[in-house]
């Protein structure tokens, strides 16, 4: 069993940055976790507050139940699988998977069969006697895996383990990743800056922002239900469109030059904001072909199965649509678009209007 609790950690640096503002979650045990934002929110920070390599500011964290806050690093019962990888050069893939069992003394017996079983599960057995140079990025990779698996660690962390590799290798590693994740039951940690890596791996997804949990929850209610007009960018791509000042009357949404008639449910979600302005969000896969909004077509990128339509709207507010198919508009083409499920946020807070 691994249960984490991190509660209301804090991480100021030496020189007085605050990476990390009260960090609050439960995992479960067994869950995959998916700490997600751009470069610099964080999500490294509080990986590496979780695995010792960083001393905690304050607050507290508990495997188990136990606090562990001030237990060194080497004995938390963890296992951090880094971007570099980190493999020893001079020794070969079985030394290297074996390396820290032999550094714990364990019976070369048991070292033996733990590697062996490792390296089944990674697909790596044909290669144990090679050094890393030899092997393949992807196959690199699957040993920085294989180290910490034969180590059979209470939690496993990820920090941007496919950064390195390539966009079809990140693809693959990232379905072994989700296969060993279901193979092993156990509770792991995993840094990305990637949204797809987010939404695809996901049990729930932690996405951060400045050093603030944003939200917390599975990537659908992150699609979805996005707490805030930063969740709603972050998570999606292409990113939602956003249009401030838009007004609430007549039972249409006004603003930006054109207008955008609500459903009645819509009408009654927006019910105190009469009269207001809000922040309209629409995602691209969210319009469609054939309706009464008016696109001036600037570019159109067909993508196979989609074709996304950049352009403008009323007074010359961006747009992007991803349509289904393959779409032919040229530049400077009228194109009637319509939209479908809508976001709202206040304009203030930037908090999800529900
Ligand atoms: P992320 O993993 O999301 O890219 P990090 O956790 O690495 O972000 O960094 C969060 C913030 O903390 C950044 O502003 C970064 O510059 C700062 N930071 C990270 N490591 C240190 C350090 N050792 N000393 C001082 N500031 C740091």
């Amino acid at each position: 069993m691994a249960e984490l609790q991190l509660q209301h950690l804090d991480k100021i640096y030496d020189n007085n940055v605050q990476a990390v503002f009260d960090f609050n979650m439960d995992v479960r045990d067994g869950e995959l976790i998916v700490l997600v934002g751009p470069s610099g929110c964080g999500k490294s920070t509080t990986l590496r507050m979780v695995a010792g390599l960083e001393d905690i500011s304050a607050g507290h964290l508990l495997l188990d139940g136990k606090d562990i806050t001030q237990t060194p690093a080497k004995d938390r019962d963890m296992a951090m699988v880094f971007q570099n990888y980190a493999l020893y050069g001079h020794m070969t893939i079985y030394e290297n998977m074996a390396f820290s069992l032999t550094l714990r003394k364990e019976d070369p017996n048991v070292i033996h069969k733990k590697v062996l079983a490792a390296a089944e599960i990674l697909g790596l057995t044909s290669q144990l006697n090679k050094k890393p140079s030899q092997l393949s990025g992807g196959q690199r990779q699957r040993v920085a895996m294989g180290r910490s698996i034969v180590r059979n660690p209470k939690v496993f962390l990820f920090d941007e383990p496919l950064s390195n590799l390539d966009a079809k290798l990140r693809g693959a590693t990232r379905r072994e990743i989700l296969l060993l994740h279901k193979r092993l039951k156990a509770t792991m940690l995993y840094v990305t800056h990637d949204q797809t890596e987010a939404l695809t791996l996901a049990d729930r997804i932690v996405c951060m922002s400045m050093g603030h949990v944003q939200q917390i929850g599975t990537p659908l209610e992150l699609y979805d239900r996005p707490d805030n007009t930063f969740v709603a960018g972050f998570i999606g791509l292409p990113p939602m469109n956003f249009y401030q000042g838009m007004g609430f009357e007549d039972g249409m949404l006004k603003g930006n030059g054109f207008e955008v008639p609500l459903t009645d449910e819509e009408k009654e979600t927006l019910k105190d904001y009469y009269g207001r302005e809000i922040i309209l969000g629409i995602r691209p896969e969210d319009i469609s072909a054939d309706g009464p909004l008016q696109i001036r077509v600037t570019n159109n990128e067909n993508l196979g199965m989609n074709t996304l339509v950049h352009g403008f709207v009323g007074d010359s507010a961006h747009i992007v649509a991803k349509l289904r198919g393959w779409a032919d508009y040229r530049a400077g083409d009228t194109a009637g678009m319509k939209f479908g499920r809508k976001h709202f946020f206040d304009k203030d807070t930037t908090l999800a209007i529900r």
